[in-house]
């Protein structure tokens, strides 16, 4: 199957002529599916021609099977099936600004991160762009909005997947979200987040996209990276570093480093002085997370007073630096753990779940 959420306004009219209908169809079809419309759905269009677009494209690009909501923070986590009855995750976080919408950019990922639940059991495949937007046009949807009333206002690149190992698809993504006529979301409210892929980071800097760089660093030593990130085997800190550097000449914009909090791991002294070494001066933020643990996992989370008393010490350094806010720690609030938890059947949803996918 097809998605016709891969399709940019442009590609769409072509498409469109070649299937011998009027090219201004396309602009219609467009803000359809961007509303999160279904094909089937579109009514301004007629049945036939819906019905040939569906010889070819599938209905949705995704569709959400189930949630389960935070009662602690309003905090929304969603599992999305795709046509091919994969299964992903994402989370809507609703703050004061507005709702920022997690999402997936793979199923599974090959990136092996010793904490993190999305790669058990590696890559299953890429997310299609298409896929990765109707990740948020159907929340958009969900919540009451379409193209013109947006409900989902900033987006960040960090469910399951590792964004710059699928990387056309998601730079095409991005540019199919920031359209005039679809969802129109600015890249400067979106957030890609890379465990640090060095030669992806330089080229996306050349891509004219200002979208916000979020690099996860967990370690400021290359040698007990490796412990946690196997791709330290493949680029050093320092390189790392310097690719932000050539990031944030191009686009102006700060960077940010995500630090999860592993107990005894990263968390003493001796590796906060050395961040403060390594990033004191440069353009950047420090997002401490603590560790959401994982069952199959067995690191330990950072004591709370002992993640402030590291945030003290970054602070004291001259870096700017937060602990993240929890969020969503009721219902399987890290990466990729509602989506094992319901592969593994254990779950339990609010909505209507499919019975019989696996
Ligand atoms: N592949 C991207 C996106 C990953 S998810 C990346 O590596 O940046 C976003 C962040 O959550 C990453 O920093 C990731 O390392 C972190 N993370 C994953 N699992 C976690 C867990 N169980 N506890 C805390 N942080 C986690």
């Amino acid at each position: 199957m097809e998605i016709l959420h891969d399709y940019s306004l442009g590609e769409l009219k072509n498409l469109i002529e070649e299937m011998g209908e009027k090219p201004f169809r396309a602009g219609q079809i467009f803000r359809g599916i961007h509303s999160g419309k279904k094909i089937s759905e579109i009514t301004d269009i007629s049945k036939d021609f819906r019905n040939k677009l569906l010889e070819r494209f599938a209905d949705s690009p995704v569709e959400i099977i189930g949630s389960k909501t935070s009662k602690l923070d309003g905090t929304v986590k969603f599992l999305f099936k795709l046509w091919d009855n994969n299964v992903i995750e994402g989370v809507l976080m609703k703050y004061k600004y507005g709702n920022t919408q997690c999402v997936s950019t793979q199923v599974g990922c090959r990136m092996g991160c010793a904490f993190c639940a999305s790669g058990i059991g590696g890559l299953v495949r890429n997310l299609t762009a298409g896929e990765i937007l109707g990740q948020i046009t159907a929340v958009n949807a969900y919540l009451g909005g379409n193209t013109d009333k947006r409900q989902v206002t900033n987006v960040v690149l960090m469910g399951s997947g590792e964004p710059l190992d699928n990387y056309d698809n998601v730079v095409k993504f991005i540019r199919n979200l920031s359209a005039q006529g679809g969802l129109n979301v600015s890249p400067r409210n979106v957030s890609l987040s890379t465990c640090g892929l060095v030669p992806q980071m330089l080229k996306l800097a050349e891509e004219d996209l200002d979208v916000n760089l979020t690099v996860s660093l967990h370690n400021p030593f290359d040698e007990r990276r490796k412990n946690l990130m196997p791709i330290a085997n493949a680029y050093k800190v320092q390189e790392i570093l310097d690719a932000c550097n050539v990031y944030f000449k191009k686009t102006k914009r700060r960077y940010i480093f995500e630090y999860s909090l592993v107990r005894g791991e990263n968390d003493t002294r001796e590796c906060a002085e050395e961040l403060i070494r390594l990033l004191k001066g440069r353009p950047c933020h420090v997002n401490l997370i603590r560790l959401n643990e994982v069952k199959e996992k067995d690191l330990k989370a950072t004591a709370d007073k002992d993640a402030y008393r590291f945030l003290g010490l970054l602070e004291r350094g001259g870096l700017s630096a937060t602990v993240r806010r929890q969020i969503g720690v009721d219902i399987d609030g890290a990466c990729g753990q509602l989506r094992r938890n319901y592969l593994e059947n254990n779950t339990e949803l609010e909505n209507g779940m499919e019975e019989g996918l696996f």
